[in-house]
């Protein structure tokens, strides 16, 4: 018993059968846990990882290992990819792809507001490695085309971004970037395979952070890439045998059953989140809120024809950010004040602006009063959790006043 094809079935099947299997020997109907570091072979395998194939059987856990393979199996169906690997967590498999796909003397156009951690990674690391950097807000694809050089190399956005929740054209950004002969790398992470299949819009690799919605239960840290075969073989023979950020076999496992519920989870989510944005937007103490679902936000027509899901991501203003930051660390009841996004728990956390703009993002000029303008001194950023919608009205009503 195991899917004998994929074409035909829908994403909630998908999202539990692929990758999947009883078990042969025990007929255990839930994946096993295989927690071995080395494999008993019965033939001389070469230590070098040049040597690695689809063909090598399974040798040492840094190069794969049979618990993680479903996973990334089940990964690549859901993203209709040809081919996922798996990391420790979505930086490394973010620094992956910028280091095994990117030389000396090559340039990148990356999203200029975006996850702080992939931005000081572009901006410090690989310049030090001598890789150009443009950062440019790719949600109007005018800045993308005039931001391309000969050298270009690779185009990353991260749709919808953080914190600002904005919207890149993907297909767009794939015509720029093709024409260029720059590969188009999505980070997907707020949107989930369940929004959005960047590879079917024309993305060569998709970033995900297995840690927020695709895990979903906040117990586990994973980063994933979906592509070509072509596209990944790089990344298991150098990046995870080399660079060393392989994912725990347990933490596949847990990220794995809970992708299970993916399908189910963005469902409530969107549903949640739908109920307390039209909560907030009402309420006297937001000055601003930005959802894509909702027609107030700037692209909603581009992310009502590129999502299937509007997701659980909220950002909101208030006045005096940090007094009401302090009552909502003080006196939230159900809500976690805590960074991260997209477990069941529902998260909300203060985006100071002078902390972004300074250490991460290192905007001026326009760029800069453009995102003062929308962001003030900060923005709340709330991952709406699969809580009853209305207990997470009546904490946010408690600390807004
Ligand atoms: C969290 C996040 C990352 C980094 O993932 P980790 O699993 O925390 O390493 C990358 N991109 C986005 C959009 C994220 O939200």
């Amino acid at each position: 018993m195991a899917l004998k094809s994929t074409d035909d079935k829908g994403i909630q099947t998908l999202a539990i059968h692929a990758g999947e299997s009883p078990d042969p020997t025990t007929g255990a109907s839930t994946p096993g846990l295989v927690m071995s570091s080395s494999f008993v072979v019965d033939e001389e395998i070469s230590f070098s990882a040049n040597n690695l194939s689809a063909e090598t059987p399974f040798v040492y856990t840094r190069w794969d290992n049979p618990t993680t393979q479903r996973l990334e199996q089940k990964l690549a169906v859901l993203e209709q990819a040809e081919a996922a690997i798996a990391f420790a967590s979505g930086m490394a498999a973010s620094a992956a792809v910028l280091l095994a796909h990117l030389s000396q003397g090559d340039h990148l156009v990356i999203s200029n507001t975006n996850y702080p951690g992939t931005a000081e990674f572009a901006r410090n690391t690989l310049g030090r490695l001598g890789i150009e950097v443009t950062p440019v807000d790719t949600s109007a694809s005018a800045n993308i085309e005039s931001a391309m050089r000969e050298n270009t190399r690779m185009l990353w956005l991260e749709t919808p971004s953080n914190p600002l929740l904005r919207i890149s054209d993907i297909a767009a950004a794939a015509t720029i970037a093709h024409a260029n002969d720059a590969l188009l790398v999505v980070d997907s992470t707020f949107a989930t395979p369940i929004a959005t299949r960047p590879i079917r819009l024309g993305a060569d690799l998709v970033v995900h952070s297995l840690t927020k919605y695709i895990g979903g239960h906040g117990d586990a840290m994973g980063g994933s890439v979906c592509g070509s075969r072509a596209l990944i073989g790089p990344l298991r023979g150098e990046a995870l045998v080399h660079y060393g950020g392989v994912i725990s076999p347990f933490n596949a496992w847990l990220i794995m059953r809970g992708m299970a519920t993916l399908p189910l989870r963005m469902r409530c989510h969107e549903h949640n989140a739908i109920a307390v944005a039209n909560h907030l937007e009402r309420h006297d103490q937001v000055e601003m809120l930005l959802y894509p679902g909702l027609e107030s936000h700037p692209q909603h027509r581009l992310a009502s024809a590129q999502m299937d899901n509007f997701c659980g991501m909220i950002c909101f203003r208030t006045a005096a950010p940090r007094r009401v930051a302090r009552r909502m660390m003080q006196q939230l009841e159900v809500i976690h004040y805590a960074v991260s996004l997209g477990h069941h728990r529902s998260l909300i956390y203060l985006m100071q602006t002078d902390d972004l703009i300074g250490s991460s993002y290192c905007l001026d000029g326009d760029e800069l009063d453009r995102y003062r303008a929308v962001a003030g001194d900060g923005l709340f950023r709330l991952s709406v959790g699969l809580e009853d919608a209305a207990d997470l009205i009546a904490d946010l009503d408690r600390v807004l006043g």
